[in-house]
C-alpha cells in the first residue's frame, strides 16, 4: 500500500494523543505520590544581605516517582492544580512545614521562619487562613513563623476580594509575601492597598544583572517602590557576587539563589546552617 497519507490532522491527533497519555500518566502516578511517600521537602536560604544572617528558608515540593524520575515542580504542580489534586498535596506541605517548625522549636533555629508557596486555589479555598492559623496554634508556634508566598498573579486575579483575605492573612499574624513580583501586570495603586510585607523581585530581572541596563533599573525601581511603601525586599535567583553586590548597593534587605545556597534536603540544610554560623 502507499503512504497511508496521514494527513496533519491524524499526525496531530496522534501526537495530541501522546502527550495526554503521557499527562494521565502522570496524573496517575501523582494520585499515589502521598501514600507512597515520593514527596518530600527541600529548604533554601533566605539572608540578611548586610548582615549575612539566616533569616529563614523557603520551602520548595520535591517529586520523585520510580518510574517517572523526579518530576520538576512547575510541572507536576500544574497538573495538582488542574485535576484537584493540589489539595491534599498542599496540606502535605503545610503539614511537613509545620512539623520542620516544630523541630526547631528549643534549638537556636527556633526563629527561622519557613515560606511556603501557596497555589491559587488552595488560597481561595474558604477556609485556607482559618486553617492556617488553627494549626499554628495547635502546634504552639509563632503564627509569623510561617510566610505565605503568593505570586503576583494570583494576588493581582480579582484583586479587590482578594484584598480583604490579604487583610485577614495578616490580621492572623502572617506574613505575606509577593512572588514573581514584575512579571505579571500589577498595578500600582493595587500595592498600595495590599497589606504586602515582602516584595520578591523575579529572578529573570537578577539574571540581568550586571548586564542588562533594563534588569538592573527595573530591580532598583522595584526596591525604590517597596521602601517607600514601606514593603521589604528579597531577591531571588542570586547566583554571582557580583549581583549580590548590586542588590546591596540598591538597600535590598534580603536575597536567596544559588551563590547563597541551593535549596537542601534538610539534613544538609541542618550541615549548612550549622556551618554558617548563627
Ligand atoms: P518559585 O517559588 O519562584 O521558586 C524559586 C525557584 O527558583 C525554585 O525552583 C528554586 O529552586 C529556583 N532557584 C532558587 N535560586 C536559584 C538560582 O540561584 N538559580 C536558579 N537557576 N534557580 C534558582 P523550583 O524548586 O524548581 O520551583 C519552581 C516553582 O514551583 C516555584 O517557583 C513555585 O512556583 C513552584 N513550587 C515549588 N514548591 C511548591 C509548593 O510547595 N507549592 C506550590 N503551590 N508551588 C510550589
Ligand atoms: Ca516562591
Ligand atoms: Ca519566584
Ligand atoms: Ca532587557
Amino acid at each position: 500500500a502507499k503512504a497511508t497519507g496521514k494527513n496533519t490532522f491524524s499526525v496531530y491527533k496522534e501526537e495530541m494523543g501522546k502527550h495526554l497519555s503521557a499527562r494521565l500518566q502522570m496524573e496517575k502516578h501523582l494520585r499515589n505520590a502521598i501514600n507512597q511517600d515520593e514527596l518530600y521537602l527541600v529548604y533554601q536560604p533566605k539572608i540578611n544581605l548586610f548582615s549575612g544572617q539566616v533569616i529563614g528558608v523557603e520551602a520548595l515540593l520535591r517529586w520523585r516517582n520510580p518510574k517517572l524520575g523526579l518530576v520538576p515542580p512547575n510541572v507536576f504542580i500544574r497538573i495538582a492544580e488542574e485535576s484537584r489534586m493540589i489539595i491534599p498535596i498542599s496540606e502535605w506541605v503545610i503539614e511537613n512545614t509545620i512539623r520542620q517548625l516544630q523541630a526547631w522549636q528549643g534549638t537556636e533555629y527556633q526563629n527561622l521562619s519557613i515560606a511556603v508557596n501557596i497555589s491559587s486555589n488552595q488560597f481561595s479555598h474558604e477556609d485556607f487562613i482559618h486553617d492556617l492559623a488553627r494549626q499554628l496554634d495547635g502546634a504552639n508556634l509563632p503564627r509569623r513563623l510561617l510566610e505565605v508566598e503568593l505570586t503576583e498573579s494570583t494576588v493581582m486575579t480579582n484583586a479587590d476580594e482578594n484584598i480583604k483575605r490579604l487583610q485577614l492573612l495578616r490580621h492572623k499574624g502572617f506574613d505575606l509575601a509577593v512572588d514573581d513580583f514584575g512579571t505579571g501586570y500589577s498595578s500600582l495603586s493595587y500595592l498600595k492597598r495590599f497589606p504586602l510585607t515582602i516584595l520578591k523581585i523575579d529572578k529573570s530581572f537578577i539574571d540581568g544583572v550586571p548586564n542588562d541596563d533594563e534588569d538592573m533599573s527595573i530591580s532598583q525601581a522595584i526596591v525604590q517602590l517597596a521602601h517607600s511603601l514601606d514593603i521589604k525586599v528579597v531577591a531571588e535567583g542570586i547566583e554571582t557576587h557580583a549581583q549580590l553586590e548590586f542588590l546591596q548597593e540598591l538597600g535590598c534587605e534580603f536575597g536567596q539563589g544559588y551563590f547563597i545556597s541551593r535549596p537542601l534536603e534538610i539534613a544538609d540544610l541542618n550541615k549548612w546552617l550549622q556551618q554558617h554560623g548563627k
